[in-house]
C-alpha cells in the first residue's frame, strides 16, 4: 500500500511534546521574559552540561555562532581558514564576515566529513584555523585534526550544527576543540520554533569574548568596551529548547535505529553508496545521505511512492557563484565530482518502523 512519508514531521513531533512546550510557552509570556531572563540562563547551563562543556553562550542563529566563535580567536585579519567543500554555506560564509579567506578542503568519500590529507594539502604559512564541520551527525576525525592544528599552530572550531550529541571516541562534540557552534534552526535535531544558536567552549576567555560580542560589546549595561553586535537567543526559544531537549537522546536512538536498518538493508545494492561511520564514534545521523548515479529518476520514483527525499548539498561550495572569486572550483574531488550523486533519504524520530521498511521496500524495487 502507498504511504506518505515527508523528510521532516514538526506537527508530529510538538504533539508528542505539547504540553510541556505549551506551559514553557505560556510561563514566558507571563513573566514576560523575552529577552536574557532565566529561560536563557537555565538552557545554557543544560546545553553546556548535555555537552559535557563548561561554558554556553546562547546567539541568534548557527551562523551568527560561527561568525561570533572565529572572532572571538582573535586571528591575523585576512588569515587562511580550512573549510569542507561540502557543507551548507553558512560554514564557509562565516569566515569571510568575519574578516579572513576561505580556503576549501576536500570531504571523505566514506564519511564526508573533512578530509585529512586535503586539509594538510591546504595549510599555507597564512593558515590560521580549521572549520571542522561534524557533517550530517557524523563525527570528524578528532585526533588527526588536532594533530594537524598542533603541528601547525592552528584554532579548530567544530561546526557542531548538525551534531548536538554526537561523540567522538566517547567525548561529545564542540569542545573537543577549541570552540564549537550549534544551530537549532528548526529542521535540525535540536530545533526551536525559529531561529537559533549557541556556542560552547571550556575556555573561560573565549566564552567570555563571545559573550560580549554578540551583546554589543559590553558586560554591563551602558559600559561598551568595544563594537560588538546584538545576537541572542531568546527566552521563548529557549524555553521550547529546555522541553526539546530532555527528548533529544530519545530521538537520536530511533535515528541510530533507523540508520542501521538503512545501512543493513542497502549494503547489498551496488549502485548505492552507504555512509560509513566508525565504530567508536556516535554518529546522530542528522541526515542519511546515500550517494546513487542519476539520481533524479531514482528521486521521482520515490516521490511517485510517497516518500519525500532531500539533497545536502546539490552544488559544492567552492561551485558556488558566491565563492567563484575563490578559483577552487576544481581542487576539490570527491566534493566537487560527487555532489550530483548525493540523495538523503528521511530520517528521525516521526518514522515509524513500517515507514522505514516501506522506503526500502521501494528503493529495492527501484534498483530491482
Ligand atoms: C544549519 C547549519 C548552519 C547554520 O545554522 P543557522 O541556524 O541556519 O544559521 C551552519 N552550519 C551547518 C553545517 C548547518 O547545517
Amino acid at each position: 500500500m502507498r504511504r506518505k512519508i515527508s523528510f521532516l514531521n514538526l506537527y508530529k513531533q510538538y504533539l508528542s511534546i505539547k504540553e510541556d512546550v505549551d506551559t514553557a510557552i505560556h510561563n514566558t509570556i507571563i513573566e514576560s521574559a523575552f529577552i536574557g531572563g532565566g529561560n536563557v540562563k537555565q538552557f545554557e547551563k543544560e546545553f553546556a552540561l548535555y555537552q559535557d562543556s563548561t561554558y554556553c553562550v546562547g546567539v541568534g542563529n548557527g551562523t551568527d555562532a560561527l561568525e561570533i566563535a572565529i572572532e572571538s580567536l582573535e586571528l591575523p585579519p585576512n588569515s587562511e581558514i580550512i573549510v569542507p567543500a561540502n557543507s551548507f554555506i553558512a560554514s564557509a560564509e562565516a569566515v569571510t564576515r568575519a574578516g579572513h579567506r576561505v580556503v576549501f578542503c576536500d570531504n571523505n568519500e566514506t564519511d564526508y566529513t573533512i578530509s585529512i590529507d586535503s586539509l594538510i594539502n591546504k595549510i599555507s604559512s597564512k593558515t590560521a584555523a580549521i572549520i571542522a564541520v561534524h557533517l550530517y551527525g557524523m563525527p570528524c576525525q578528532m585526533t588527526e585534526i588536532l594533530d594537524v592544528a598542533k603541528e601547525h599552530g592552528l584554532k579548530v572550531v567544530e561546526d557542531c550544527a548538525q551534531a548536538h550529541g554526537a561523540e567522538y571516541l566517547g567525548k561529545k562534540v564542540g569542545s573537543i576543540g577549541d570552540i564549537g557552534t550549534f544551530s537549532f534552526y528548526p529542521g535540525k535535531n535540536l530545533g526551536a520554533y525559529g531561529d537559533g544558536g549557541a556556542i560552547i567552549t571550556n575556555n573561560e576567555e573565549l566564552a567570555k569574548k563571545c559573550r560580549m560580542i554578540a551583546n554589543h560589546g559590553r558586560v554591563e549595561k551602558y559600559n561598551h568596551e568595544f563594537e560588538g553586535r546584538n545576537s541572542r537567543l531568546d527566552g521563548l526559544q529557549a524555553s521550547i529548547l529546555s522541553v526539546k531537549l530532555k527528548k533529544l537522546d530519545e530521538w537520536i536512538v530511533k535515528r541510530i535505529s533507523i540508520a542501521k536498518r538503512y545501512k543493513e538493508s542497502l549494503e547489498g545494492i551496488d549502485a548505492i553508496k552507504i555512509p560509513k561511520d566508525s565504530p567508536g564514534n556516535k554518529s546522530v545521523w542528522h541526515l542519511f545521505v546515500i550517494r546513487v548515479n542519476n539520481r533524479g529518476p531514482f528521486i521521482n520514483f520515490l516521490n511517485e511512492n510517497g516518500i519525500e527525499t532531500g539533497i545536502h548539498y546539490p552544488i559544492s561550495l567552492p561551485k558556488l557563484a558566491a565563492f567563484r572569486y575563490c578559483n577552487q572550483a576544481n581542487e576539490c574531488f570527491v566534493a566537487n565530482e560527487f555532489d550530483n550523486q548525493l540523495v538523503s533519504l528521511p530520517i528521525g524520530e516521526h518514522l515509524d518502523s513500517e515507514d522505514v521498511e516501506y522506503i526500502l521496500e521501494k528503493i529495492h524495487e527501484y534498483f530491482k
